[in-house]
């Protein structure tokens, strides 16, 4: 937990945001500046930083992201039009909130 972090404020019901879902160890919300019709972010409730940050030992956390992406579709109602995951690293990758986080992007009409 880092008390200057918005996601860590978010996780920790510090600041209202409605969840799409909730575990042990994951949030998931919709993005406050939709990209896409469909645009969730999916959040880690530990604090890392970004992907460069990442210990060998949080792997499960990377696979546990990407497993959540998939239901997350599915609920979105995007798994079979498509959909986009993205990470952005560090801020040439166009990362400003430096808490990990995976974009679920879609439902795009094409
Ligand atoms: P990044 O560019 O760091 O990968 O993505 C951060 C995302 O968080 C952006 O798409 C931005 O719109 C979103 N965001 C920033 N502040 C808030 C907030 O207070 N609430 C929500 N729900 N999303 C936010
Ligand atoms: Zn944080």
């Amino acid at each position: 937990m880092s008390s200057d972090c918005l996601f860590c404020r978010i996780v920790n019901r510090e600041l209202p945001t409605e969840f799409l879902y909730e575990d042990d160890d994951f949030v998931v919300f919709r993005d406050i500046n939709p990209a896409a019709p469909v645009h969730v972010l999916l959040v880690p409730k530990k604090h890392i930083r970004s992907i460069n940050d990442l210990q060998k030992e949080e792997g499960s956390i990377i696979s546990g992201l990407f497993m959540l992406a998939k239901d997350m579709a599915k609920e979105q109602g995007v798994n079979e039009s498509g959909y986009k995951l993205l990470f952005n690293v560090e801020k040439g990758g166009g990362q400003v909130i430096f808490h990990l986080h995976l974009h679920l992007i879609g439902g795009w009409k094409r």
